[in-house]
Parts: C-alpha cells; structure tokens; sequence
C-alpha cells in the first residue's frame, strides 16, 4: 500500500485499478505492480511516434518481493490537479477472454453482486438463481450499459480540485450526458477545452503514424486528462495491460467495427466521438 509520507510529497489520486497495485516513488515517478504485457508495450512505446504521449518509463524495480514497473507521475508538478480517466475502444475484453469464458464458464458472485448494485434488474432469472455471473458476461454488460459500446470509450472516473474523486458513471453512455461530465470537469473554461482539443488531434495524427498502434490491439487502456489550476491542460495514454501484438502481418484499422475475429478495438471511433464531444462542449 502507498506510503503517506510519500503520498504528502505528490497530489497522487488513482481513479481506476486496485489501490495496492501503486505505490509513489520518490523523484516523481509512480510504481505500478509489474505486468510483463504492459512492460513490453512501453519498451515498445518508448521508441515510437507515441512515445510523447505516454509517460516515461523506466524499466523494473523491485519493492519488497514485488516487481513495480517505474513511471514518471503524470500529476508531478501540479496544483490541485482535476483529472479524467477514459477507458478507450469499443470493447473492453480481449478475444481471448471471450474464448476462455465459452470453454470454462465459471459463475462468480463477486461480478453479479457489482451488477446488482448498478441494476438490480439486469442479471437473467438463471444469474438471480445461482446468485453469480461470468467475468466475461459482466464485462460484456458494462460495455453496454456504458458508453463503450456506442461511443467507443467510457469515463472511469474523474477527481476534482478538492481531492473529491467521483467514480459513479456505469451509466453515463449518451453523448449529452458525456458532454455534461466534460462540462462540469472543464468548468466550461474555454482554454482548458481547446486544449484538450488540440491535445486529440495532436494524437490523432501520431496514431496514425504509429508503428505500434498498427500491430497492437488496444483493449482497457485509457486517455488521462488532466489540468490545474494554472489551466495547464494535457492527456495521456495510460494502462497497456491488455495490449496486445497482433498475429504477425496483421495490420489493424481501429476505425471499424469489432466482429469477432478481426480483433479491432474501435480505438479511433473513439478518439473521433471524443474530439466531436469536446468540440460540443466548446460551443456550450
Ligand atoms: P484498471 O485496469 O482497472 O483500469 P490498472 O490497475 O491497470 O487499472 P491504471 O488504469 O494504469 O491501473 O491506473 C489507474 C489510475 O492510476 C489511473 O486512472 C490514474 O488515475 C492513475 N495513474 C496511472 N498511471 C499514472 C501515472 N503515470 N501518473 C499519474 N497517475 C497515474
Ligand atoms: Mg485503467
Ligand atoms: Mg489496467
């Protein structure tokens, strides 16, 4: 678990993942629980056109009997930094989740008792009777029920200015809904938006230059948006967990919709719905 002397020194604030996969590190950089996956990604990462849009990264070290992959902390620096976590892509599983749940189904209350606090309706009569649900079907819900599906990404959650962090948006999924939460997180400010603007069409164009972005299917990363109150304003790719190389030769377009089996990701649908709906939000 995260130190608090150290956490006086940084105005850290996780908005998604397990508290006890951070700890702060000293010369501003955040250690996150080591992930051989997300640690190739970023080796990855670090010689690509991406690279300035990801935090640096510098390799392993170990804390304890845990490996901690070493970044540099995003908020470093900031006052009182509000902050925004959009999990990107049409989807939030990989294929091989979904081939996984077919083979061994496995119900877990754990999933239907965070469904039934979200929509006590949702889970079928079968889910109600034996009280538990599979991974991969929760998963599936929440895309649906959120704006994964139709927009291609979801906020995660968002940390405000007092520290006050709000994670309650399982449900936020039309794009008018969306453009309120970037209202109330912007408080309208003009600049921070065209910021942020600038900022997605900046990685827009590096996407597409992207050596890595071609070959990898992008699923449950996200774009961290964050300013303060200098009105500083940037976003970042975060969270390569379930990044994964694609089968050798095989380019993907990331603007297509996912059948199964083509393994897009609808990264660019949307980074596309989120630039219109800051582009929305700027003429509010
Ligand atoms: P999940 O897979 O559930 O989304 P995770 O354990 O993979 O979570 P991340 O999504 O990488 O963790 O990060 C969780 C949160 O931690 C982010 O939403 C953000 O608030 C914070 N965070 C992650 N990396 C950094 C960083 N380099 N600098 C500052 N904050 C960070
Ligand atoms: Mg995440
Ligand atoms: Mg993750």
């Amino acid at each position: 678990m995260m130190q608090w002397s150290m956490r006086r020194q940084s105005s850290w604030v996780q908005l998604a993942g397990h508290q006890g996969n951070f700890r702060l590190s000293e010369a501003g950089e955040v250690l996150k629980l080591h992930n051989a996956v997300e640690s190739s990604c970023l080796q990855a990462l670090m010689s690509d056109s991406l690279r300035q849009f990801v935090p640096c990264y510098h390799g392993l070290t170990i804390r304890g009997s845990e490996s901690y992959i070493r970044l540099d902390d995003l908020l470093s620096g900031l006052t009182c930094p509000v902050i925004m976590d959009c999990k990107m892509g049409v989807r939030t599983y990989l294929e091989e989740e979904l081939a996984r749940a077919r083979s061994s189904p496995c119900p877990r209350t754990d999933m239907y008792q965070k469904m039934i606090k979200v929509d006590p309706e949702a889970p079928s009569a079968e889910e109600h009777a034996q009280g538990g649900l599979t991974k991969l079907r929760y998963m599936q819900w929440r895309d649906s029920v959120s704006s994964t599906s139709t927009l291609g990404f979801r906020i995660e959650g968002v940390a405000v200015e007092d520290g006050r962090v709000l994670r309650d948006f399982k449900k936020t999924r039309t794009s008018a809904q969306v453009t309120d939460v970037f209202l109330s997180f912007t408080k309208r400010q003009a600049n921070v938006l065209e910021a942020y603007l600038s900022r997605l069409q900046a990685l827009n164009e590096a996407l597409k230059e992207s050596e890595f972005f071609k070959t990898h299917e992008v699923i449950g990363s996200s774009l961290l948006f964050v300013h303060d109150r200098t009105n500083k304003a940037n976003i970042w790719m975060i969270d390569f967990g379930k990044t994964t190389p694609t089968p050798s030769g095989l380019h993907l377009k990331h603007n297509i919709p996912w059948v199964e089996g083509n393994r897009e990701d609808g990264y660019i649908i949307g980074l596309t719905n989120l630039t219109w709906l800051v582009t929305e939000a700027l003429r509010q």
